[in-house]
């Protein structure tokens, strides 16, 4: 019995760390075939796109019966504008992104896409309406011209460039000896974060989705990687709904709408400049971080000078 237990054990802990790390999602579900946990409604239909309008009502969720995640959280993102989701870590930000793509159910409360509950509609149309990019995507063994193209998978070379253009990615490809053609992933080419977040918002180009789902990279990038991404960011958001999962302050200022979230609740909401003005949480967060642009500026010159 513990033998059976142990690997049937492994594949759950598995599965878990998969849904967890929100990588490739859509790709692991094809590559492994893995009994999702969330199944369709019998008679679950199509979701229908009108807008792209976004809304969250009185959502409470929990991973495990003795911890609240989630507490009351409502908020609207309109069709075509952009949301960005700050706060300390643990807070459960990358859990409403996980929620919306439907990983889990939730508790009490609704999430609805133009005005469609999402346990009401299949889960293929729904994961199809959403773009993701992760912190952290996974690229395939092959080329990076696959890579791209796997966004949509009938798409021309002259498309993929294209996208790879729009996301800031295409002069840096083509400076590679074999450029699109280009090995990468574990046994090719080792890409930077920043590089692989360019890769997957190619990707994301051409799957065009209504929805778009950001996780920005924690991790430091440099300022001239930044400013790249942000530029592809704002390539990809336009036009589009959208909810970050934000880390950088140029992104949280463009944003339509700002929520900050603590221990799962919603503790303060607006623009930035709302937020400022209040005077609270937000605002000390964003002093917090202008002093550390600074505080890292000061250590370049003074680097540059000795
Ligand atoms: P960070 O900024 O560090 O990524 P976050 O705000 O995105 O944090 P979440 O990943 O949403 O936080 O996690 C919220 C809480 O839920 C955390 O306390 C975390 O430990 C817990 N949690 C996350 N995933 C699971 C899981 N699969 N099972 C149980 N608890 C989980």
């Amino acid at each position: 019995l513990i033998q059976l237990y142990i690997p049937l054990n492994m594949l759950g802990f598995v599965y878990r760390e998969i849904k967890q790390a929100v990588i490739d999602m859509e790709a692991m579900f094809e590559v492994m075939d893995v009994e999702e946990e969330v199944q369709d409604r019998p008679g679950a239909r199509p979701l229908a796109i009108t807008g792209g309008e976004v809304r969250f009502e009185n959502v409470e969720f929990r991973y495990d019966a003795r911890r609240g995640i989630l507490k009351n959280v409502s908020f609207t993102v309109a069709p075509g504008s952009t949301i960005a989701v700050v706060g300390p870590s643990g807070a459960g930000k990358s859990t409403i992104s996980r929620i919306l793509f439907r990983f889990y159910d939730i508790e009490a409360g609704s999430v609805t896409i133009d005005g469609q509950d999402i346990r009401d509609v299949t889960q293929a149309t729904l994961r199809k309406a959403i773009g993701i990019v992760p912190q952290d995507t996974v690229l395939f063994n092959d080329t990076i011209r696959y890579n791209i193209r796997y966004g949509r998978p009938g798409a021309s070379d002259a498309e993929v460039e294209e996208a790879a253009r729009l996301a800031r990615i295409h002069d840096f490809i083509v400076s590679l000896p074999d450029g699109y053609d280009s090995m990468v992933g574990e046994r090719g080419l080792k890409l930077s974060g920043g590089e692989k977040q360019r890769v997957a918002i190619a990707r994301t180009i051409l799957k065009n989705p209504p929805i778009l789902l950001l996780d920005e990279a924690t991790s430091a990038l440099d300022t001239q990687t930044e400013k790249e991404i942000q530029a592809s960011l704002k390539e990809i958001a336009r036009g589009r709904t959208a909810l970050i999962i934000a880390h950088r302050l140029s992104t949280v200022v463009d944003a339509d709408q700002i929520l900050v979230l603590d221990k799962g609740q919603i503790v303060e909401r607006g623009t930035h400049d709302d937020l400022l003005e209040l005077g609270g949480q937000y605002a000390l967060m964003w002093q917090r971080q202008l002093e550390a642009v600074e505080a890292e500026a000061k250590l370049a010159e003074v680097r540059a000078e000795g």
